[in-house]
């Protein structure tokens, strides 16, 4: 080990731990920590909104067992807030009265869910769901049983209400947008994900914004902007997070509205800070706009790569982002971000239960969404990244398999990288 203060990491989830490990796979051997306030050993977050009711509940997956740190050589606090970082000392102050000092950190903060304005928003089990804690006091709620109703009909709101239909409860899901996903996948996504779940007995109020919450201490019923009254033993609330950047403005690193600003090596506007993950507000190449990524393998990538360039190989993030989703034993699996002007093609025989999209940008593959439809979505992933051109006919006949094609490069699909 050199005498170096070493780097500090803050955020023991997908960005912090994959940058930990990069760093050290790059050969970095001065100290290297991982802060976070919260307790439990690092977990995955997306099980906390799929296994909230059944087998295995409560039980956290950790990203690494408590061994691997140690072998590893990083340092782990668990249970502590990183509360200011001075920029003079580069010195962060800690929840308990402790300092530490880094050469550089990277900030892996992550987000925090949205809470509506709305008068009973306090009301208790007005619900977010984002950590442990939140997850273990949901599956008390659930197991007790219904009415559930989701405010926000996005993946976590719609995970949520496919688990607890599963599981026989009665669910509202109730959406300011006139159909679900369609912000990010269109109109003709979002029809097909509103029919899977009205088939399974989703209540949908599509279009609708919620005036209050109703109770007395606990909620009870919920009252939309039209009048409507719906009973709630439980809400959870779906409609967006926060970025969690005061840390990294307070300490002069500039931010803008989705995060914390940085460069496609993770670098912020301050040497010493690199951001990761959630948290960041980041330029992609499959994205307009500089912006946040929220899904957890690009956290992870984008967070090996920034920590690749805090020990000076400097590595940009450019994957297609990967997400997935699990609804009804079914899951959506999507690479890359449709932009407005993507021209949308639907495999032939699409069904709310089992369907390919694909989006073309000036005839190249840019991203794909399947349901139900995991070998083709690999096949898909490769001709996106190898900048396949495909024709649009191809893609929509039925007995087309991106598979087939990427292997064999049949005419009609031709690789221009
Ligand atoms: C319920 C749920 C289900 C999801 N399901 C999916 C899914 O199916 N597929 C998918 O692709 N993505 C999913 N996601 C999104 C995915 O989990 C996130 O994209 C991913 O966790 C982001 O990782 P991150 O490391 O950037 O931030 P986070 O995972 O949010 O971690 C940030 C960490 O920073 C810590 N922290 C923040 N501030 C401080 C501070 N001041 N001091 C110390 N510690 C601090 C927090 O405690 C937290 O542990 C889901 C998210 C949730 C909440």
């Amino acid at each position: 080990m050199t005498n170096s203060a070493g780097h500090v990491i803050v955020g023991a989830s997908a960005a912090g731990i994959s940058a930990a490990l990069a760093m050290r796979r790059a050969g970095f051997d001065a100290p290297l920590t991982i802060i976070d306030q919260d307790p439990n050993l690092p977990y995955e977050r997306p099980p906390l909104s799929k296994s909230l009711l059944g087998e295995g509940v409560g039980a956290l997956k950790p990203i690494l067992a408590r061994e691997a740190y140690a072998e590893a050589g990083i340092d782990l606090m668990l249970g502590e807030t990183v509360e200011a970082l001075n920029p003079a000392t580069h010195r962060l102050r800690l929840s308990r009265g402790q300092t530490s000092s880094a050469d550089k950190v990277l900030l892996a903060l992550g987000v925090r869910a949205r809470r509506l304005e709305v008068p009973g928003s306090g009301l208790e089990n007005v619900l977010t769901l984002r950590d442990a804690t939140d997850a273990a006091r949901l599956t008390g709620r659930l197991q007790a049983g219904g009415p559930l109703v989701v405010v926000g009909a996005g993946f976590i709101g719609l995970e949520l209400a496919a688990l607890a239909r599963t599981h026989g409860i009665a669910v509202t899901a109730i959406e300011v947008a006139p159909l679900p996903l369609a912000a990010l996948f269109g109109p003709e996504i979002g029809h097909l994900v509103r029919q899977l779940h009205l088939d399974h007995g989703v209540r949908l109020r599509l279009g609708a914004t919620v005036r209050q919450f109703l109770g007395h201490g606990s909620v009870e019923a919920l009252e939309l902007g039209d009048g409507e009254r719906i009973e709630a033993a439980t809400v959870v609330i779906g409609v967006g997070v926060l970025p969690r950047t005061s840390l990294a403005s307070a300490a002069g690193a500039a931010t803008d509205r989705a995060g914390i600003v940085v460069d496609q090596y993770g670098r912020t506007s301050e040497p010493w800070l690199f951001a990761a993950g959630d948290v960041a507000s980041q330029p992609h190449p499959h994205l307009a706009a500089r912006g946040r990524i929220e899904h957890w393998d690009a956290a992870m990538r984008h967070g090996a790569a920034a920590g690749k360039s805090m020990v000076g190989d400097l590595s940009a993030f450019t994957d297609a982002p990967y997400a997935w989703s699990d609804q009804y034993g079914l899951t959506y699996q999507a690479f890359g971000r449709p932009q407005p002007g993507d021209r949308l093609v639907l495999r032939d025989g699409y069904a709310p239960r089992r369907f390919l999209a694909f989006w073309l940008r000036g005839g190249r593959l840019v991203a794909v969404l399947g349901l139900d439809a995991g070998r083709d979505i690999s096949a898909a992933k490769r001709m996106i990244e190898a900048g396949a051109v495909v024709s649009e006919d191809a893609l929509r006949a039925s007995h087309f398999g991106p598979r087939r094609q990427a292997r064999t490069g049949r005419q009609s699909v031709s690789s221009q990288t």
